[in-house]
């Protein structure tokens, strides 16, 4: 079996910049947009020479705000995409999209495209609270996105909302929740929001929910959503069975992703990069004129090289090169796997490593199972029904145990999960 490997892809270009927002993202004419399509489409193609041996489990379009530039050129990047590499045909597919530019016909040339899965970014269904927030749409548009995503075909919807945002009351969040509730979405993303340094938010005075109310939201989510029939099966991610992203598992368990565009971060064989975040220099390297054959190392991969997966010609992009070490593996496989309710395999844990788990975090899981933050559990359910090459690897270690944070133990995971960094 081929082995398995997940595509992210990102545009960049927003309508205009969200107050609180730190993402690589920005507004560029169409003009900009094409070029940065031509230059992207070649990136793809050239990626793909070496990785004609995978399986492509999942793409993900993101951003930015994919649903901006034109369908057409959205739509023939996934051609590119599907004409390049090795595409399983029951790949999830995922786009994310913004209610006031994904307009009816956008969401059915999306879908006629290919994409099976939707995310849309309403982040609160209170008009005050998104004009707070900068946001481009209100919420009118966003249920008018709803409606014309299910007409067109979209039986996989994510719905992403944020809580302890700038005046919002408890009462305002779960109005929001429970309106999101009422269109049953397959999925939802529930995050709080955080100051990022850099951002407009970051310098304002802001009338922000104190620790408690936030938390209090926290736990009204988990309780509203299990509620309805949702099943918690990440910190922030909430699903209905068969419905958990399969993209985003890949990346807490440490699956192999290529991330393709301006910035886009990649894993790969225990190697980690990040496309570099400079328009110039993305364009410059990936130039128009130089056809696909002609390109530095287009011939293909020599495998025997220290950056075996990067082709020469792309090394002016990839940028931050990282050969992982055993320690940063186990670290993340630890800070990442614990993000997810089921846990991290103690088995896997000897599979990958060579090593007992408790005999890497023994220290570090007795305190923390000793104050109740951590758990034990035998064979946590798993209710996704669809297979990625991680999860195959999980389930042969279903006679293990997993280790993952207790209910109070997701209320301060940032400070359990750093415990597990290695000195
Ligand atoms: S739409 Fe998303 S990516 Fe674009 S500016 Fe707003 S938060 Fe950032």
């Amino acid at each position: 079996m081929a082995k398995e490997l997940s595509l992210y892809v990102h545009i960049p270009f927003c309508v205009r910049k969200c107050l609180y927002c730190d993402f690589l993202s920005f507004y560029a004419d169409k003009s900009l947009q094409a070029q940065y399509f031509e230059a992207l489409a070649k990136e793809i193609r050239l990626s793909a020479k070496g990785l004609k041996d995978r399986r492509v489990i999942s793409i993900f379009f993101g951003g930015g705000t994919p649903s901006f530039p034109k369908s057409k050129d959205v739509c023939g990047l996934l051609n590119t995409i599907t004409d390049s590499f090795n595409v399983d045909p029951g790949a999830e597919i995922s786009i994310e999209v913004n209610p006031a530019s994904a307009m009816k016909d956008k969401l059915a040339d999306f879908k006629r495209a290919g994409f099976n899965r939707l995310s849309i970014g309403a982040q609160s269904l209170d008009d005050r609270e998104l004009k707070i927030l900068g946001r481009a749409h209100d919420s009118a548009m966003f249920y008018h996105t709803f409606e014309s995503a299910r007409q067109v075909g979209f039986g996989n919807i994510n719905v992403d909302i944020m809580s302890a945002l700038p005046g919002q009351s408890l009462d305002s969040y779960l109005d929001t929740v429970q309106r999101v509730i009422e269109l049953k979405p397959e999925h939802i993303s529930a995050y709080s929001l955080i100051l990022e340094e850099g951002t407009p938010f970051y310098e304002m005075e802001l009338d922000l929910p104190d620790e408690e109310l936030d938390r209090r939201m926290y736990h009204e989510t988990g309780r509203m959503l299990t509620g309805a029939g949702y099943h918690r099966y990440e910190i922030s991610n909430y699903s209905r069975d068969g419905y958990e992203c399969r993209h985003n598992k890949v990346y807490w368990r440490r699956g192999d992703y290529l991330g393709l565009g301006l910035g886009a971060a990649s894993l790969l064989d225990e190697t980690r990069w990040s496309n570099t975040r400079d328009m110039k220099v993305y364009m410059d390297c990936l130039w128009k004129d130089v056809p696909d054959e002609d390109f530095p190392g287009s011939e293909g991969i020599d495998r025997n090289t220290d950056q075996s997966r990067i082709l020469p010609g792309l090394c002016d992009i990839r940028q931050d090169i990282e050969e992982l070490d055993i320690k940063s593996r186990m670290e993340e496989f630890m800070f990442l796997g614990l993000r997810l309710t089921q846990g991290v395999s103690r088995q896997l844990f000897s599979l990958n490593f060579g090593r007992n788990m408790e005999e890497v975090y023994g220290d570090v899981i007795r305190k923390y199972t000793g104050l109740g933050l951590l758990e034990w559990v035998s064979c946590p359910e798993d209710t996704d029904e669809e297979s990625s090459s991680a999860k195959d690897l999980q389930d042969t270690a279903h006679d293990g145990e997993y280790l993952r944070l207790t209910e109070r133990g997701l209320d301060v995971s940032n400070t359990v999960m750093a415990d597990f960094l290695l000195d």
